[in-house]
């Protein structure tokens, strides 16, 4: 049995292009074994594309960060958003702030319901 086939696969030559760090947030893989068994995989392309399984149009993302904005491609229509003739890079800014911004939200509910600790 191959563990790289198995667990980190094809996704090992995204998160080595990437440094190991999820391309929304920064989670270091590279740092902590618990940061890396946490990266995933992005697609910055919408299901039918072309280009969607391309290794180019894939980064290393950490799992919270892929599923953040999980309607992302549904609303991207509604918010004015295009994928054609984009650069991985600008597909990138792109799809940032909309995951940023539900980490936010996510984080604000933590320091209010769940930190036991007061946090400035
Ligand atoms: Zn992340």
């Amino acid at each position: 049995m191959s563990f790289t086939d198995s667990l980190r696969g094809y996704a090992y030559a995204v998160h080595k292009r990437d440094g190991f760090k999820c391309r929304y947030c920064g989670l270091d893989g590279s740092d902590q074994y618990e940061n890396w068994i946490r990266l995933s995989l992005d697609h910055l392309l919408p299901k039918g594309h072309p280009n969607r399984d391309n290794p180019d149009f894939t980064v290393t993302s950490c799992m919270f960060c892929t599923t953040a904005d999980n309607w992302f491609f549904q609303n991207a229509e509604k918010r004015g958003l295009t994928f054609e003739g984009m650069t991985p890079e600008q597909l990138v800014e792109q799809r940032k702030p909309f995951v940023l911004k539900v980490r936010e939200a996510y984080f604000e509910f933590w320091r209010e319901n769940v930190a036991t600790s007061s946090v400035p």
